[in-house]
């Protein structure tokens, strides 16, 4: 595994269990120490929290007999069991409605593929491309952008893919939904999140 467990993500819900955001297992371990969140285990089909220190005494038992699908990381002494959800318990964020145009989701949405040539690259080696050139008028928006591999970037120039005579796999849209959330249910232990989450449809 390439990724460090530290990276992986885990789904931050508010405090009427409405998904808000995706964080890095470190942001959570530093809302959950600060007592900003608490942690939602599904364990035998219910859904159980628990505060930080419920959490760390939780974690020494069950480290001692590892399931399927359980992550750890090193504490000082013990193991500490990751969590795939927490809730937050002081603020009343709301729950995530619109997707944020940005780089990231642009890549997620586009499964960091060039959507020219359709070479899955990571992120260091792709960029986003206009399809109509801001030079020509394209707009920097959802359906004007795509990720691109930096040889199709540099092979297109300042052209459209008509007169580049490249084609894209598909027209780009705007998502509906958060492009990172979908791509994580591809992820066995991301599933439990499914239940948190506004229908993909
Ligand atoms: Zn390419």
């Amino acid at each position: 595994m390439s990724q460090s467990v530290l990276d992986t993500n885990v789904l931050v819900l508010n405090r009427f269990y409405m998904a808000i955001r995706v964080v890095n297992v470190r942001r959570t371990f530093t809302l959950l120490y600060r007592d900003c969140a608490e942690v939602i285990d599904n364990e035998n089909d219910q859904y159980v929290s628990y505060d930080f220190d419920s959490w760390c005494e939780l974690s020494q038992l069950t480290s001692i007999e590892k399931q399927p699908g359980e992550e750890y990381i090193q504490a000082v002494n013990f193991e500490l069991r990751v969590p795939r959800i927490v809730r937050l318990i002081r603020f009343d964020k709301m729950p995530m409605q619109t997707v944020r145009f940005n780089r990231k989701n642009l890549f997620a949405r586009d499964e960091h593929k060039c959507q020219y040539c359709g070479k899955s690259e990571p992120a260091h080696k792709l960029s986003l491309d206009h399809v109509v050139p801001r030079s020509h008028g394209g707009p920097t928006t959802w359906e004007n952008i795509v990720c691109c591999c930096l040889r199709c970037n540099s092979r297109k120039g300042g052209r459209t893919p008509k007169q580049a005579r490249m084609k894209l796999l598909s027209a780009p849209i705007k998502p509906r939904v958060n492009p990172v959330l979908v791509q994580s249910m591809n992820d066995p232990r991301y599933a439990c999140w499914k239940t948190f989450l506004p229908a993909a449809g």
